[in-house]
């Protein structure tokens, strides 16, 4: 390679200025993370800890509509009082760390390309920023007016311009707020939903993402990909063993959408979802409706309402009720005590410990009794291993979904990609390593219009990921505390990673980050359309 570029792939007769050993590895293009949220983090952090020891090159910001960009000063309080509540980061951290040297999305990408980052990046528009950037606290709770919606219209338009890889909302019910409120981009209705992914045809280029809740329909985002005549990323298609078909039948749909010609795809993890977390900050509850009436309370009026009968008979109630999509759905099983003052009772289930108590009553009385300090661990979704496997291996599906820089606390599935490649092609011989690679690089490239990158071949960005097939795979999990004021969050580490260049620059060495090495990732502002 030369001047951050491939020059020649395969055997290569002349001399090279540097050699690097590479017996028995492969080497791969470097994995594009499609769906993260480091919106705030590469404010404070250009390194986008962990991803670049992770074998990631580029990563995709703004998924789920949930942007730091466009914001007023008036809104920044609200903005991070919602990221805390909707992508479990604590509100200490981001008053913190984050950078407002920006109010307008062309401002906000202009800052990220003058401080630069170790990755390369590509930012959607945001749909909930954008909403209260119009519509101010009237954002939460109503529909957009034909004037509003005409403003949004000219905010995504005017984001597209300045180079937004896409426009990204969520209507899912488990997207709260500040106080509990829904995020702004879930009081939208159709009409509004269909004037800004038309916007996306007006650029002419753009994709358009969107976290579902059950009520949307996928022939309705099958309309939006036809009308607007841009690809559709449909999110987030986790497994859900109480209601095993309902993922595989938004697949087959999707498939169908092909089918007719539409350009759908279904983000899907190739990770189980588990979650860490305490009764302070119960994500896992915080979308059911029962859970309402507990969420914009704090301190002693919380405790009280968790101790109350009727509210647990309605979080009862709820739970036994099948549905579309929720995160926990009563496998008390798989609800496991991670810190207890009661270390005995550490490391067993929910299911085990409440002996013939109700689980529920069990789990929420040892929290109060413990000033909620207890740390819960759930396994949620995405468990059953012969599931997943068959949804990666679906034609619609795209591999998706680690939300890294969000949920900081709660899980990181920041290697998801490693993850892959060492579980699901070596470990379970579900996909072919070639197969593999293809989905964590040249079918996001293609599919986001994202250029030169995402293969081998000459005259392509030198994105590269190095690694040793035998043994590739993310490591445990564990606790460190690097974020702004010390503040902890779970981190992973990589097995079996030898390097990761980014634009011709090697940043990640056989032993991790290399000290000093520069931050040559781009902003990326131009793409296929
Ligand atoms: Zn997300």
């Amino acid at each position: 390679m030369k001047d951050g570029r491939i020059v020649e792939v395969g055997y290569i007769a002349g001399a090279a200025r540097t050699t690097v050993e590479a017996e028995g590895l492969a080497l791969m293009p470097g994995i594009i993370d499609n769906h993260t949220h480091y919106d705030a983090q590469l404010t404070w952090d250009p390194w986008a800890a962990p991803s670049p020891t992770l074998g990631v090159t580029t990563a995709i910001i703004g998924n789920c509509g949930f942007t730091i960009a466009p914001c007023r000063p008036r809104d920044r309080e609200l903005v991070m009082r919602n990221l805390t509540q909707v992508e479990g980061m604590s509100l200490e951290v981001l008053r913190a760390g984050v950078r407002w040297d920006f109010e307008s999305v062309p401002q906000y990408l202009d800052m990220l390309e003058r401080l630069g980052s170790a990755l390369n990046i590509a930012a959607f528009a945001g749909h909930s920023s954008i909403r209260t950037y119009v519509m101010g606290d009237a954002a939460t709770e109503r529909v957009g007016s034909p004037q509003e919606i005409e403003s949004m219209r000219k905010l995504v338009l005017e984001a597209m311009q300045a180079g937004a890889i896409g426009f990204s909302t969520s209507t899912s019910p488990a997207h709260n707020g500040e106080g509990g409120k829904p995020m702004p981009s879930r009081l939208a209705d159709e009409t509004e939903l269909r004037a800004l992914v038309g916007c996306l045809r007006e650029s002419g280029r753009g994709v358009f993402m969107l976290t579902k809740g059950g009520h949307t329909r996928i022939d309705f985002l099958e309309e939006l990909a036809r009308d607007s005549r841009r690809p559709v990323v449909v999110a987030a298609l986790l497994h859900n063993s109480t209601n095993p078909d309902s993922v595989f039948n938004d697949l087959d749909a999707i498939a169908e959408a092909q089918a007719n010609g539409h350009y759908v795809v279904g983000a899907v993890s190739c990770c189980p979802l588990s979650m860490d977390f305490t009764l302070r900050s119960p994500y896992v509850f915080e979308g059911l409706q029962s859970w309402q009436p507990a969420l914009p309370l704090k301190g002693k009026a919380f405790r009280n309402k968790l101790a109350e009968k009727s509210f647990r008979d309605a979080v009862r109630a709820e739970l036994a009720r099948p549905t579309h999509f929720r995160l926990f759905n009563s496998e008390w099983d798989k609800v496991q005590v991670i810190e207890s003052k009661r270390k005995e009772l550490e490391q067993q289930s929910v299911a085990e410990l409440a002996r013939g108590q109700d689980p529920l009553d069990f789990m929420l009385d040892l929290a109060l009794a413990e000033d909620l300090d207890t740390v819960f661990s759930a396994l949620l979704l995405n468990s059953d291993e012969e599931a997943v496997g068959r949804m990666l291996k679906h034609p619609a599906s795209l591999v998706s979904l680690s939300d890294a820089g969000a949920h900081l606390t709660f899980f990181n599935d920041a290697g998801f990609g490693l993850h892959l490649l060492g579980h699901w092609v070596r470990e379970r011989g579900v996909l072919t390593l070639a197969d593999a690679v293809w989905r964590l690089t040249g079918q996001p490239a293609a599919l986001f219009g994202i250029r030169e990158r995402g293969a081998l071949k000459p005259g392509y960005h030198a994105d590269l990921l190095l690694f040793d097939p035998a043994t590739v795979n993310r490591g445990p999990k564990r606790r460190v505390f690097d974020l702004p004021g010390g503040h902890p969050r779970l981190s992973t580490g990589a097995v079996g990673v030898h390097g990761v260049w980014v634009n011709g620059v090697r940043i990640v060495g056989k032993e991790g980050p290399l000290e000093g090495s520069k931050l040559p990732g781009r902003l990326l502002r131009e793409f296929v359309n």
